[in-house]
């Protein structure tokens, strides 16, 4: 089902909605059209702090709960995107997917918080209007978010539910050269690491979308580790045996706005809840899933090998680790690099790497680690061998 999914990602991708800082104007226009489709059900289940309206999407009448939510942290939002792509989907009416459509209205009833932490979507940041991790706030309770969402869920009691993320974009799959794209955790409801009912549930299906992303980003798909922790809302949820699947974006090479990594998640989610509402999940082992290696952090984005780090003739000379950071300026994400690291980083490899052994530090400029770079030249013989700058302008295209 997923290929057939794929393959026709074009006719309902929301084509207004291109990058993850999307202005809030053309969410309230989302919203808007949501609320005008005769298939969803729109409605406002509480507010955030600073009195923004959290919704939920809800469609469908069958028997089988699933509930979805998405930016629990503020600045995670490639599900959200996502999501939007699939209301689309759903809101359609004559096309080749009626017949799936119409299965999933009967079979399932899902219900969805896209952008649960709004205030945080506005600053663009991870945590709530008062600084809190809604992640770490599913045992107390303290942020009126983590509140409404706890109460939500036990409200549906779903089969499934799908805790939407965005991991850093430099996880690596273990300790391999290979940048993590997707990664997934059937997280665990106790200290002990019961395979629980809810577990179990959740690694079988976790085993057929583990199959499905590996084949798509093969060598790019891992886990997260499965250590207990009951203050985050995936182990409560897991214990509360809500079959509970993490689902995180991670990085997509130079695709920064991880536009290819939406439509995976979309046509990835549309493809659980059909094996959800068939039952298909039931005959998976978790197997697969379980062979994944954890997330490490193993790469940069810019590996310069043996590269000058001071201006003098007969250079002192080091491994350069160069990263991409974001920052969110007047409502928009600006891309710069940061010098993160100058040593002996031959453990660890770079997206792209470099050999700097010929080049020389350009006059007057200099390495300090964790500063910010736009731009920093080295030449061979005067003339230039290396330019930032063409990297900042690829990454803020
Ligand atoms: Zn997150």
């Amino acid at each position: 089902m997923y290929k057939n999914i794929e393959n026709s990602y074009d006719s309902f991708k929301d084509a207004r909605i291109k990058e993850r800082a999307f202005s809030y104007e053309l969410w309230l226009n989302l919203i808007d059209e949501w609320k005008q489709s005769p298939l969803l059900d729109v409605s406002e289940i509480g507010q955030t702090y600073e009195g923004k309206p959290i919704h939920q999407v809800k469609f469908g009448v069958g028997p089988i709960h699933i509930c979805a939510w998405s930016q629990m942290h503020g600045d995670e939002a490639t599900a959200t995107m996502a999501l939007a792509d699939i209301f689309l989907f759903l809101s359609q009416k004559e096309d080749t997917f009626h017949d799936l459509r119409e299965k999933l209205h009967q079979k399932i009833t899902l219900f969805v918080i896209p952008r649960l932490n709004a205030d945080g979507a506005e600053r663009w940041t991870r945590e709530t209007a008062l600084g809190i991790d809604m992640n770490r706030d599913a045992s107390k309770l303290n942020s009126p978010e983590a509140k409404i969402l706890h109460d939500w869920a036990h409200q549906i009691n779903p089969l499934f539910s799908f805790n939407l993320h965005d991991q850093h974009r430099l996880y690596s799959v273990g300790n391999t050269p290979h940048q993590t794209h997707i990664a997934l955790l059937a997280t665990t409801g106790d200290e002990a690491g019961t395979w629980t009912e809810s577990r179990l549930r959740a690694g079988k299906l976790a085993n057929r979308l583990t199959q499905i992303v590996q084949e798509i980003y093969p060598n790019k798909v891992a886990k997260w580790t499965d250590e207990y922790n009951p203050r985050a809302f995936g182990d409560y949820f897991q214990g509360q045996n809500f079959g509970l699947i993490l689902l995180e974006s991670g990085g997509a090479g130079w695709d920064l706005e991880k536009q290819s990594l939406r439509k995976t998640n979309a046509c990835l989610l549309l493809d659980a809840f059909y094996a959800i509402a068939n039952e298909e999940w039931k005959t998976e082992e978790i197997s697969t899933y379980q062979s994944l290696l954890t997330n490490e952090r193993n790469i940069f984005d810019i590996k310069l090998l043996n590269a000058p780090i001071d201006n003098k003739e007969k250079s002192v000379r080091a491994d350069i680790g160069l990263n991409i950071c974001e920052e969110y300026i007047n409502g928009e994400i600006i891309f710069t690099w940061t010098l993160e690291e100058i040593g002996d980083l031959s453990i660890y490899t770079g997206l792209t790497e470099i050999d700097a052994s010929d080049y020389q530090l350009v006059d007057l400029q200099y390495l300090e680690k964790g500063k910010n770079y736009t731009s920093l030249q080295m030449t061979i013989n005067h003339q230039t061998a290396f330019d930032l700058t063409h990297y900042t302008n690829k990454i803020n295209k």
